[in-house]
């Protein structure tokens, strides 16, 4: 129902403004969120851009607010920023979904605001770092992309795509001055997520946090980038380090060059990558093999198949003839 979104649409507008105004304007919020973000690094300039706000840590700040202002609790509660839970004798609590919590809005392509990341603030370890707005009928996880309202031109401008992992790596990437960047914000990639970007250019360079812990699940998805025809490089970073710690720490010429030195064809890195890993075990050499035919299987394109196929039998020193007929068979499977 289109009217029922149009009300989720600007209950979620009014508590971006709601947030940004509490981070500006509240002594609580400037003491504590917007002391925050100056502590990362940001600037004023980027807090604004980026629309970041603070909700303070009450039981209903928020929704007090949304409600003396006229927004129905009907509509706070579909987009998950108010919880409503009923009681006894017909009660019911309302409170804030986000307490306590600096927050990043989520714009769609076009600029609305469609749900929100809140962090923490403490290293607390019992809650969660990054709570995110349920799904909803106007935000769903799987088709969105942090970022993509700010990158969108810079990402045809540039024709290449940076993909992070979280807010804060998209964020601190644009205050250096590079503006194609947008995150998954932890959610596996989706194929719409890589549509989104594939209406834009058809390069993606993938850049990994410096703790490998998601680096394998991590190429699996990127499995999915090659089926939709894109050219994939990947990143990662020094241990320890994010694409956000990385920008804060270097000059803009410096990134620039990092990114540079370090983007690597995808297929040529996940090869040697697990062929390192394999070593002379025979039986993870095998296993590497398939999982990487299986990769290229995905490629549209014959020519770039053909090529990387030359490029894993130089690596894995494994005839052509053998990959080829891998190959042969994964297609026949999947038809
Ligand atoms: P920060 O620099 O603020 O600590 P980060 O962006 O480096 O955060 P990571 O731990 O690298 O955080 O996670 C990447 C992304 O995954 C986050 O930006 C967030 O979108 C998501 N994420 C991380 N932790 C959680 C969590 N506990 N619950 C939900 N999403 C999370
Ligand atoms: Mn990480
Ligand atoms: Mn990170
Ligand atoms: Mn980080």
């Amino acid at each position: 129902q289109a009217n029922e979104r149009e009300s989720m649409y600007l209950v979620s507008e009014y508590a971006s403004k709601h947030y940004i105004e509490t981070l500006w304007n509240s002594q609580l919020g400037k003491a504590i969120g917007l002391s925050y973000f100056k502590e990362r690094g940001f600037t004023d300039e980027t807090i604004k851009k980026f629309a970041l706000g603070y909700n303070l840590d009450q039981w209903d700040a928020f929704t007090k607010s949304a409600l003396e202002d006229g927004y129905k609790l009907e509509y706070l509660s579909k987009t998950g920023l108010t919880i409503v839970k009923d009681q006894a004798e017909g009660e019911t609590r309302k409170f804030d979904r986000f307490k306590g919590r600096v927050m990043f809005p989520i714009h769609s392509m076009s600029g609305r605001v469609l749900g929100f990341g809140g962090r923490i603030l403490s290293n607390d370890k019992k809650a969660a770092k990054y709570l995110n707005s349920p799904e909803s009928d106007i935000y769903h996880k799987s088709k969105v992309l942090y970022g993509i309202y700010y990158a969108k031109q810079a990402i045809a401008k540039e024709d290449n795509c940076f993909l992070v992992e979280g807010y804060t790596d998209v964020i601190q990437m644009n205050q250096r001055g590079i503006e194609n960047v947008v995150a998954s914000s932890g959610t596996a990639l989706t194929p719409e997520q890589i549509r989104l970007i594939n209406r834009l250019t058809k390069n993606i360079t993938v850049l990994f946090d410096g703790d490998a812990a998601g680096l394998r699940a991590s190429l699996r998805g990127i499995d999915l980038i090659l089926e939709q025809g894109m050219n994939v490089k990947v990143c990662s970073f020094p241990e320890g380090e994010d694409p956000d710690s990385f920008a804060k720490n270097n000059a803009y010429e410096d990134v620039v060059l990092y990114l540079e030195e370090n983007a690597k064809d995808f297929i040529q890195f996940k090869t040697s990558l697990l062929a390192k890993e394999a070593a002379n075990d025979p039986i993870k050499r095998a296993d590497t093999v398939r999982d990487i035919v299986n990769s290229i299987a995905k490629i549209p394109d014959r020519i770039q198949k053909e090529i990387y196929i030359q490029e894993c039998a130089k690596i894995m020193q494994i005839s052509e003839e053998v990959l080829y007929n891998t190959l042969a068979q994964i297609d026949k499977k999947e038809a």
